[in-house]
Order: structure tokens, then sequence, then C-alpha cells
């Protein structure tokens, strides 16, 4: 196997659902979010799993994702999609029974003159200026809109991940003023959410990606394991260097095993010389640059040849990876590429 594997735990998934849906009342419906393509997992299986697990409504970004997740779901489940109904959306929203949610007066308009029987539902912006309605156009035609019934209002928290952020509250308040007494479901939290505590919860809660083992969820169960397969091992002596721009050098005599994974994969180069790749339990530190498809191992301390090394695992999560890169848990899932040897199970 040339490259990479990606394993990819559905149990762990379900399992993830089901622990954050078991935060909040028996009567709030958790759905889920798979938008950019399930977080990297790959939307059509992670939805199905997640279809099982008892999930009814799912949220992509695009009316694009909606397309293939309806493909993959078939009929029944409910899918709704943040960027709301844009212009060109209007046929594939009707023939694939998607539910846009609606941010501003030009897509209510689109989508009532296109489609005035068809499900919406409608977004509002609480503060943190990036979709929705704001307070004064919400008051032009929130009348106009409950009267066509949306099946949805929601808004989205900007500092849910820091539970004594003020703005967190701020945002409860303003949703609050927005919506108290309409007669329609409410939706405010994604993960960080639903971990504020039961008044952040209304109606539905949209997890993403506490469901895919990322942080702020801290109990979740890690989805990813990504295996990558040594294509060589050397000896190289003390004084000698290993990789582009002689980037490390050997203090000792070593042994240096090539992987076959790199920045072409979505491992950030920024990782380079800063982290380990696991042989089980045990780390090997990575040496020099991450290249395009290669990342060179320290293996010098182990007492036997191992066939691959792991760089995301229970010991390595995609948080640990992205704290050594500078970046997000998201940001490392939704990077992972198309080059993996994709493996489910669960
Ligand atoms: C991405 C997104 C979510 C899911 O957020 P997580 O932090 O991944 O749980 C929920 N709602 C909206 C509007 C989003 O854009």
């Amino acid at each position: 196997m040339g490259t990479s594997t990606l394993h990819i735990d559905l149990g762990a998934l379900a399992r993830n659902w089901r622990a954050l849906d078991a935060k909040s009342a028996k009567t709030v419906e958790t759905a889920a979010v798979v938008k950019a393509d399930g977080y990297g997992i790959g939307a059509g299986k992670a939805a199905r799993a997640l279809a099982k697990a008892g999930v009814k409504t799912f949220f992509v970004a695009a009316t694009e994702e909606g397309v293939i997740l309806r493909e993959a779901l078939g009929p029944t489940p409910r899918i709704c999609v943040f960027g709301g109904h844009m212009s060109g959306d209007t046929d594939m929203i009707l023939d694939m029974q998607l539910t846009p949610m609606l941010n501003s007066l030009d897509q209510i308009t689109r989508h009532f003159e296109a489609l005035p029987d068809h499900a919406f539902g409608v977004q509002l912006d609480t503060g943190m200026n990036r979709l929705g309605m704001e307070a004064n156009e919400w008051d032009a035609v929130r009348d106009l809109v409950m009267a066509a019934g949306p099946m949805l209002i929601m808004s989205h928290l900007a500092c849910a991940d820091a539970p004594d952020h003020p703005m967190n509250a701020q945002q409860l308040a303003e949703f609050h003023k927005m919506t108290d007494g309409l007669n329609a479901p409410r939706a405010l939290s994604a993960t960080g959410g639903i971990l504020l505590g039961p008044e952040y919860h209304f109606d539905l809660t949209r997890p993403g990606i506490g469901l895919y083992g990322g942080l702020p969820f801290e109990d979740a169960e890690p989805v990813v394991r990504v295996e990558c397969p040594i294509i060589q091992i050397r000896d190289v002596a003390a004084g000698e260097t290993v990789g582009y721009s002689n980037a490390w050098t050997a203090e000792v005599p070593s042994r240096v095993a090539t992987v076959s994974a790199g920045y072409a994969d979505g491992i950030t180069r920024h990782i380079s010389g800063k982290s380990v790749l696991f042989d089980g339990d045990t780390p090997c530190p990575l040496l020099g640059r991450v290249s395009m498809d290669l990342i060179t191992v320290d293996v010098t301390h182990l007492d036997h040849t191992p066939r691959s090394l792991d760089i995301l695992c229970a010991h390595q999560t995609v948080d640990d990876l992205a704290q050594i890169g500078g970046t997000i848990g998201y940001e490392v899932l939704t990077s992972l590429g198309r080059r993996y040897n994709r493996r489910y199970r669960g």
C-alpha cells in the first residue's frame, strides 16, 4: 500500500452523537452538521451512520453539498443548508427537497417568489456579523415570514468554545429578544453551545466538531486514525543531514524511517521538527521538514522494524496536532485530502 490509510470509526461517530444528544433534554432534537464532506471523513458514510443512530436533521454549508447528501440518505431525513437560497439553487432545492436557511431579505424574496410552498428556515444575526438577518431587517419581514411557517429559526454563537466569554450571554439575550413568543422551533447552539448548558439548547442543537472527535467536546472519542506506511528505513551516520534544506542533522548514528504522507495529505508543514509519530504507544520524533509526499521519522530507539507509523491516533488527536501546527482541529480534519486509502468500520 503506497498511500497512508485514513481509518474512520463510524461507531465512535455515533457514540459521540449519542453523548452530545444526552446532554440536552429529551424534548430537544440533536441534529448533525456534515458540511465540508463531513468534516473531511466522508459526508455520505458519516450521515448514513448518524441516521442509523437516530439523527433526523442534517446541516450542510451549501446546496451542492445537500444534493450529494440527499443521494446518500434517500428521501426521509431533513437536509438544511446554512448558506440559504442562492441564485441558481432553486431547481436543486426543489428536486432534492432541501431546506434553505434564509439569511437576508434578498434570499427571502428569492425563495418566496420561486418556491412559495417549499420548506425553509431563517437565520438571524445575534452579533457574529457573518450570516443572518439583523434585528431591523427581521422586524421588517418577521410577520410575513412567520405567516409562511418557517421550520426553524436559528442563530450561531461566535465564542461558544470559551464558556466564560460575555459574548455568549449577550447573543443569548439577543436571540431571546428577536424570537421570544414566535411560533417556530429555535436553534442557537453548535458543539460549544451544547456544553454551555440547557438555556442554550432551545428546540434543536447542531453539533459538528464534537461528533468527529474534536474540541471543545473533551469527552469525544477519536474518530480518525492516520496510519502512514514506512517506505524505507536507512542508517544515518553522525553528522549526516536529512531532508530539504538539510533541516535535521544526526548527532549520533540514527535509524531514519521515511513514511508515505505529506502536506499534500493535509499534514501541515508547520509541524516540521516539532511533532512525533507513534509506533503503537511509542512516540517517534518527526525529523526535519514535512515534504509534499514524505515524512522522515527517528526510529533509532525501536527494537523492531514497524511497517507503519500513526500520525493521528488516540495518543495524538486532531487537536494535539492542531496545537503543534498552530491551527484548530477543524482545519486538521477538513484538510486531510483525497489521497488516503479510506477504511471505515463500526
Ligand atoms: C459549522 C457550524 C455548526 C457546527 O459547529 P461545530 O463547532 O463544528 O459544532 C453549527 N452551526 C453553524 C451555523 C455552523 O456554521
